[in-house]
């Protein structure tokens, strides 16, 4: 995409924005902007020029038609808990944090619903509206620090997917400031909507690239009071991948299916340093599987069908776990993985997903093309969406290696991943570091249509610029 070069952020565009919020508001300070030029993605950091903390959706306006007028770039933050580098702030910019707009402003008891700002912690929401007796079942393993706002623009998964569907599935209607600070809803709050074309989900994982969410309307479900959850050891890691299909084969949704490789689950002990928990030798994997619903008879009757399956496949004894502490314990565990590896290596991390029957192919893959680059790979993820993450370790690698050909890995397992009909994030978004391997599961013709769209709703690309596309 050709865009005319994007002018500095200067002193008198600092003045001009002092003017504005005053100074005190407008934040220059050397570590503050490295901080908001970095979330979880690898160690990158690319610092903006200026970060802006705007208190509602007007100063939000106020910003985007400065941005247009002056041709500086903007980049919309959330929590920086992003796995794919969304707010990296490549072209040092305006970083437009949502951190401010932090207010659960109702809770519709009517009609089950939910209007939100973007910038409240998506365990805070789950918290607010259970108090209430709802439930918002969406839950990124970083529920406890990430944003709903970024929920909403990388369209988060999480462990309970698998039978409740994504953050798309929630949401109704969106307050969004456009590019050029005019301000819109793109939908209206009703379960049904058969009324032109479908904005609200061209916003929905659109990284931020379309224009700036500032409120959000979510629906909700009434609050399940039980849960049944046991760890599964196997044997042999293949066999546990297999396992994840046989379950829905057999007539159960579970409604939480994960998968952790043996290193996973030890890296993961390490770190959380508080679990009795012990691993057996010869142990290559676990699923983590829950089953919710109000009537524990049916749960239990399920989790007894579940383990009917299981008996099929080398396991060793399943440890379910009977109280709220062991049940915490055990998703602490889970949740844990992704902190554990990036506290113990350098990595990247790859979000793969495949129809649920073809994991077994692609974790055999995984590990062929890992052999083959000389690569350390650890795997985990939601396995009842066929989604796995896949981390690849720095070890003693040099630099060259690691720039020059672990990338020609991560296409080989890209490639493997669009074969099996799946492809290539589930959940963590394109942002900066996947969309050069953007022509796996797209075509020029695809591609042209999303550039069309973006040049639509963003004609000078001010946008966060230098994400998903390749050349932009
Ligand atoms: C330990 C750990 C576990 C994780 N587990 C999961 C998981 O289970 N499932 C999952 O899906 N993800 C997971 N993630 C990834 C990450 O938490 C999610 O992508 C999350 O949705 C990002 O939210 P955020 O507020 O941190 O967004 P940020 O990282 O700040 O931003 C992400 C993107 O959204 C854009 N953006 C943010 N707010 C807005 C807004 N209001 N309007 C427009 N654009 C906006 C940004 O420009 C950027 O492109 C995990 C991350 C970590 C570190």
């Amino acid at each position: 995409m050709t865009r005319k070069p994007f002018n500095p952020v200067d002193d008198v565009i600092i003045k001009n924005l002092q003017a504005y919020f005053g100074k005190e508001r407008v934040f220059v300070d050397q570590a503050i902007l490295e901080d908001y030029g970095k979330d979880h993605t690898e160690d990158l950091v690319f610092a903006p020029a200026v970060v802006l903390k705007p208190l509602d959706t007007a100063e939000v306006s106020w910003i985007m038609k400065f941005a247009l007028e002056a041709h500086i770039p903007v980049v919309p933050v959330g929590a920086r808990t992003g796995l794919s580098g969304g707010i990296l702030n490549i072209h040092r910019g305006i970083a437009l944090s949502l951190e401010k707009l932090n207010k659960v402003i109702h809770i519709d008891e009517q009609n089950l619903q939910v209007v939100v700002e973007p910038g409240v912690i998506t365990q805070v929401l789950q918290e607010q509206v259970a108090a209430k007796g709802l439930f918002y079942p969406v839950d990124p393993s970083s529920r406890g620090s990430c944003f709903i706002g970024g929920n909403v623009a990388e369209n988060a998964g999480g462990a309970r997917a698998v039978k409740y569907g994504v953050t798309k599935d929630y949401v109704l209607n969106l307050e969004v400031v456009l590019a050029n600070g005019d301000i819109i809803w793109t939908g209206a709050n009703t379960l049904k909507n058969a009324t032109g074309y479908n904005l609200t989900q061209l916003m929905v994982g659109s990284e931020g690239t379309l224009g700036v969410v500032t409120k959000i309307v979510l629906r909700l479900l009434p609050s399940n009071s039980h849960q049944v959850l046991m760890l599964v050891p196997f044997y042999k890691m293949e066999q546990a991948a297999e396992a994840v299909s046989a379950i829905f084969r057999a007539g159960v949704i579970p409604s939480a299916l994960e998968f952790m490789e043996r290193d996973a689950i030890d890296w993961s002990l390490r770190f959380v340093a508080d679990q009795s928990l012990v691993i057996k030798e010869g142990i290559e994997a676990q699923l983590l599987i829950e089953v919710d619903g109000n009537y524990p008879d049916v749960l239990f009757s399920e989790a007894e069908k579940i383990a009917a399956v299981l008996e099929q496949f080398e396991i060793d004894e399943i440890l379910f776990a009977d109280t709220e502490d062991q049940k915490n314990a055990l998703w602490k565990l889970r949740r844990s993985v992704a902190e554990a590896v990036k506290a113990h290596a350098v990595y990247k991390e790859e979000d793969t997903v495949v129809p649920r029957f073809e994991l077994p192919k692609l974790l055999k893959g995984i590990k062929q093309i890992g052999d083959k680059y000389g690569f350390k790979s650890i795997c985990y993820g939601h396995a009842g969406d066929g989604n796995l993450h896949v981390n690849i370790i720095k070890g003693n690698k040099s630099e060259e290696h690691w720039n020059s050909e672990i990338p020609k890995g991560i296409r080989e397992i890209f490639e493997l991943t669009v074969g099996l009909k799946g492809t290539i994030s589930g959940e963590h978004g394109i942002g900066y570091v996947q969309k050069n391997y953007m022509d796996i599961p797209f075509s020029a013709i695809e591609l042209e249509l999303m550039k069309g769209i973006k040049k639509v709703f963003d004609p000078t690309g001010i946008l966060n610029p230098a994400k998903i596309f390749p050349d932009n």
